[in-house]
Formats: C-alpha cells, sequence, structure tokens
C-alpha cells in the first residue's frame, strides 16, 4: 500500500504575502520624523513635553529613529 502523502503544505502566507508594506511604511516611516539616533529622539520627545506619552524606535525601512505613541503597537 502506497503511502499517501498527506496535503500538510501550508498555504502561502496568505496574509504575509499581501502585507501592505506600502501602507505599514507610510505609517511607521513615511508620516514620522526621522531622528538619527535614539538619543535625539528622546531629546525630542522631552522637548515637545512628550517623553512619557511616546516611545522611540528603530525604523525597519529608513534605519533612522521615530517617535511613536505609546500605546501604538509596533512590530521589532
Ligand atoms: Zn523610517
Amino acid at each position: 500500500m502506497a503511502k499517501r502523502k498527506r496535503p500538510k503544505e501550508r498555504p502561502p502566507l496568505p496574509r504575509a504575502l499581501f502585507f501592505d508594506e506600502a501602507a505599514d511604511r507610510a505609517r511607521s516611516c513615511g508620516s514620522k520624523d526621522a531622528y538619527p539616533s535614539e538619543q535625539h529622539a528622546r531629546a525630542t520627545a522631552a522637548m515637545n513635553g512628550m517623553a512619557d506619552a511616546l516611545n522611540v524606535y528603530r525604523c525597519r525601512y529608513c534605519e533612522f529613529w521615530h517617535l511613536t505613541r505609546r500605546r501604538e503597537e509596533y512590530i521589532d
């Protein structure tokens, strides 16, 4: 009796493939100011009195640093 291969393959990354990079990029990068360093970003947040409300993160698109609201989720 021949072994039957189970169709175990996963569907080809339905969401990841169609992940809207342009929108994500616009949201996490394009619409934000970019800072050359984490310190710079933090200093700017502090200057604006937003140090408690903002997080800094390194952008995976432009490799600069951006500020984001603390509640906002971002993907590392
Ligand atoms: Zn960026």
